[in-house]
């Protein structure tokens, strides 16, 4: 199903398609830095459409990953993969961000002691993500 997006200030917008409605946590040191908290993300299944790219930014985070944001507002728009076509973006930029449930916590070894989430989800650790992702370590 379609789903659309947009940052704060509304220069972009955008569409992406869900398989279903589920949204995910990262705990890992990057999002928290780059976020101030935890990422809640979505998977985009074929990527972000965008109406207009022109206030699109992209930051290099890693040797294997990149973050969109918009230029003007500073809005976190994605997190993807420089290799294949994997593409996260953030539950709070959808316009039907209540209507998805709450799935899985990663790098769960990674989050820090003072905060923890009451939803049940399915939690992994950074090896279990780099099992599942077939990374070798
Ligand atoms: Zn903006
Ligand atoms: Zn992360």
């Amino acid at each position: 199903m379609k789903v659309k997006g947009h940052c704060l200030c509304e220069k972009v917008e955008f569409s992406i398609s869900v398989e279903s409605k589920r949204f995910d946590a990262c705990h890992c040191s990057m999002c928290l830095r780059w976020g101030g908290g935890p990422a809640l993300t979505v998977e985009a299944e074929n990527g972000v459409d965008f109406a207009d790219e022109a206030f699109v930014k992209v930051y290099s985070s890693s040797q294997w990953a990149e973050r969109g944001f918009c230029s003007h507002c500073g809005t976190h728009l994605f997190y993807r993969l420089k290799e294949g076509n994997f593409w996260n973006v953030p539950l709070g930029v959808l316009e039907d961000r209540n209507s998805f449930e709450f799935s899985t916590q990663i790098f769960v070894d990674h989050k820090l002691g003072n905060y923890d989430f009451a939803n049940k989800t399915k939690m992994m650790t950074e090896e279990d993500v780099l099992k599942a992702f077939g990374a070798e370590t």
